[in-house]
């Protein structure tokens, strides 16, 4: 179950933002892209403190600060299909790293251990309310807002390991944002370009998810408290490909906007040889 948007009337975007001094605050983005600063997380009670940051003099970040990312496997079903397998009685849940987050813009880097990384756009839900042990209704409340992320995953590690946290968990492996908004349409496209194609590789309503928010969230919270910021990532439709060097990645969630990221090689480890090389040019 999701919260309705209100029709004909601009979401409010709550952002993260790093101004050109370093200093990072939470806000709210205006239409002029200026932005109103929060004195806190607006899901701890934010409020504008009257400071407004003009466009172009802050860089925006991935929008929360969670303390875990939950990640829901194969919920939607035509996605479950190509990956050769059905939609589990239950949830799956699986845990990606903190240090996957990007910002919007940055880059996703493919490391060299894998051969095959592949982009999975998807709804997030960011948890506004500790909870532990809630009831689907209970959960509703406990959901703050929604934005955008991508689900990178190195398909060949997550296929050849027993179980998921190499394959999901390198570094950059979770793109967030650009912004968060309270509201959503369950008939909301969700929609993942690469480069200048114009037609979509992946296209879904959100409400094609097999389990829905609140249902996910209390299935969450019968196993761990959840605690404010904290991000979940509802699964991924049909139509997961793979990133190149050089690629440009869209996932548009219409209702929420568009999160944008740049694909680049990760150098791989120096070979001993090397590294024996520059400690006897420093000896
Ligand atoms: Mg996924």
């Amino acid at each position: 179950m999701f919260k309705y948007e209100k029709k004909d009337v601009m979401a409010d975007r709550y952002v993260r933002v790093k101004t050109a001094q370093g200093k990072v605050y939470y806000g709210l983005l205006e239409l002029n892209q200026s932005v109103q600063v929060l004195d806190t997380a607006p899901w701890l009670g934010g409020e504008p403190n009257g400071e407004l940051l003009a466009p172009e003099t802050y860089q925006l970040l991935h929008p929360c600060e969670p303390s875990k990312i939950i990640a829901v496997g194969k919920n939607y079903s035509a996605h479950a299909a190509e990956m050769g397998g059905e939609v589990p009685k239950e949830p799956i849940l699986f845990l990606k790293p903190t240090t996957t987050l990007i910002d919007p813009d940055a880059e996703i880097a493919l490391p060299p251990q894998s051969k095959r990384v592949e982009y999975e756009g998807e709804l997030a839900l960011v948890i506004g309310t500790r909870c532990f042990n809630v009831t689907p209704k209970q959960a509703i409340a406990a959901i703050w807002g929604y934005t955008i992320a991508n689900d990178v995953t190195a398909r060949d590690i997550q296929r050849s390991d027993s179980q998921w946290t190499r394959g999901k968990g390198f570094d950059t492996f979770c793109p967030l944002g650009p912004w968060i908004v309270r509201e959503i349409s369950p008939t909301a496209m969700l929609q993942t370009f690469v480069n200048d194609v114009k037609k979509p590789f992946q296209s879904a309503e959100i409400d094609e998810m097999v389990f829905s928010p609140d249902y996910i969230v209390s299935y969450i919270s019968q196993i761990m408290t959840l605690l404010p910021g904290d991000v979940i990532l509802t699964g991924t439709p049909e139509g997961v490909g793979p990133m190149q060097e050089g690629d440009r990645i869209y996932i548009e969630i219409e209702g929420i906007g568009k999160l944008q990221n740049t694909v680049i090689l990760r150098e791989p480890l120096p070979s001993i040889e090397d590294e024996n090389i520059e400690q006897s040019e420093i000896d």
